[in-house]
């Protein structure tokens, strides 16, 4: 099912820098670079050794013209990153060149990779495993240092050693499960083995009632932690976002009820990536866009994994605010006082809700802000961990099943039936825990779950 052919790709991300690289990878890669590269020292680098550098020029064969200056590595599978052939081709003349270096490989026979296409081979030819090729994905995705952590954290093994020594513990289970089988005479397994064997599948489903907490921490990394903003127009909504990311996405205007898109922009706060929704004013008027923009804010807050309250603090309290402060109830909720520059006004609000004074044209009381949004995050998620990783969807059902499987093999065993039944229960637990890495499925399965859920996300 892998295509024989070779492929090639700018690998450094988009924009001017000092050099660009491009990597082929595949049987002809050194054929195919060869017919582009000019050694400056007169060699043949298909009899290049192993992980050398090559000075020289790509050329254009067409015409012998020089097209850029580059370094060129080369790397035989398979101690490569595909296992395949690779060539790096380092270019030093900026986006230009490097498209054009690109065009003459696909002219040599390469053909433009697909997004995630050598990862995907690294996968498929045995380098790393379902779990780490989703984290390579995770680590291109990362929008936090600390989601990189838990990506690399994830590509270096840690999820995948955690899921090999669950299956050890299974496979030794399933042995002396199968001892009793094997030895008909035991017709069943005696009472000390059963209870042996019960609290060993009882330790190995609190091993996996810890991993599948992992999940909810995981899923903030990886999509971040939704965050609302709300309040009724002219109190600082979009103020507030653009003071907290800093640039300019948000409208600012002196016009109440203009903020009428629901912009989604990320910040990170202690290195959880912290997705803000951007609300439009809740305001109920005869406007069909402010309308529009009300549904939309009622969404968010629904959505939101926290949401922040806020109010004019130089305004007395208005039924508006009121309004607001009713369509949050039951959710994390910071109230945000802004305006703290101008004299104030603002009394009468309930104490319980966690309270933030601050300015947002001054700046004053957004460190407070932060601090108080961390806090929520911590309390509600993550605690302390040993690592940074996390499961994902795909694990999560894997894990649930496996749970289930080996809650199955519990019960046979207390209500006593024969080794076979509790076998097989076994079985299916490490089957399913195969999923997770990849070990159980069958090349083309992989193949379509790789493309769904490390590319397709
Ligand atoms: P939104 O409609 O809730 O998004 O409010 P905006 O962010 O557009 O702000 C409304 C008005 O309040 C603008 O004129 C802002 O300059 C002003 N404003 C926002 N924050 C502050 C603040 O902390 N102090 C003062 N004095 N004015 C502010």
């Amino acid at each position: 099912m892998l295509e024989d052919d070779t492929i090639c790709a700018v690998s450094t991300p988009p924009g001017e820098g000092g050099i660009g690289i491009i990597r082929i990878s595949g049987k002809n890669a050194l054929g195919i670079a060869k017919k582009i590269f000019k050694p400056r020292i007169d060699k043949d680098i298909l009899r290049a050794a192993t992980h050398t550098l090559h000075y020289g020029h790509v050329i254009d064969p067409a015409t012998g013209e020089p097209v850029d200056e580059v370094l060129l590595g080369v790397m035989h599978g398979p101690a490569t990153y595909t296992r395949e052939d690779i060539v790096e081709i380092n270019c030093h003349g900026g986006m230009l060149p490097l498209w054009r270096v690109m065009g003459l490989l696909i002219n040599a026979g390469a053909r433009q990779a697909d997004p995630g296409e050598f990862t995907k081979r690294a996968f498929l030819n045995g380098r790393i495993d379902l779990a780490q090729a989703e984290a390579v994905m995770d680590i291109i995705r990362a929008k936090t240092d600390l989601c990189h952590r838990a990506a690399n954290e994830q590509l270096l093994g840690g999820l995948s050693e955690e899921i090999s020594r669950l299956r050890d513990r299974l496979v030794s289970v399933i042995a002396s499960v199968e001892a009793g089988i094997d030895f008909p005479e035991e017709e069943d397994i005696d009472t000390e083995d059963s209870t042996r064997l019960a609290d060993g599948i009882s330790d190995i489903i609190t091993t996996i009632e810890e991993l599948l907490l992992s999940y909810n921490y995981g899923k903030i990394l990886r999509d971040g932690f939704a965050t609302a903003i709300v309040g009724r127009p002219n109190v600082g909504k979009s103020s507030l976002l653009n003071a907290l990311l800093k640039q300019n996405r948000a409208i600012v205007t002196e016009i109440p009820g203009t903020t009428r898109d629901v912009l989604e922009e990320y910040l990170s706060i202690s290195g959880v990536p912290i997705k803000i929704l951007d609300t439009a004013g809740i305001r109920f008027t005869h406007d069909t866009v402010e309308q529009e923009g009300v549904r939309r804010s009622l969404a968010a807050i629904e959505s939101a994994d926290i949401v922040l309250v806020v109010l004019d603090g130089s305004e007395r309290l208005t039924d508006e605010d009121q309004r607001v402060l009713e369509s949050v109830k039951g959710k994390n909720t910071i109230v945000i006082v802004n305006k703290s520059d101008l004299p104030r006004k603002l009394d009468g609000l309930a104490g319980q809700y966690i309270q933030v004074s601050l300015s947002c044209r001054t700046g004053d009381g957004l460190k407070g802000l932060k601090s108080a949004i961390s806090d929520m995050v911590k309390q509600g998620t993550i605690g302390s961990r040993e690592h940074a990783w996390a499961v994902n969807q795909r694990h999560k059902t894997a894990l649930a099943q496996t749970k289930e499987s080996l809650q199955k093999s519990l019960d046979s065993i207390i209500s006593n039936l024969s080794p076979e039944f509790v076998a097989v229960d076994l079985r299916g637990a490490i089957d399913s825990l195969g999923l997770i890495i990849g070990a159980t499925y069958t090349e083309d399965i992989l193949e379509r779950i790789f493309n769904d859920f490390c590319i397709g996300k």
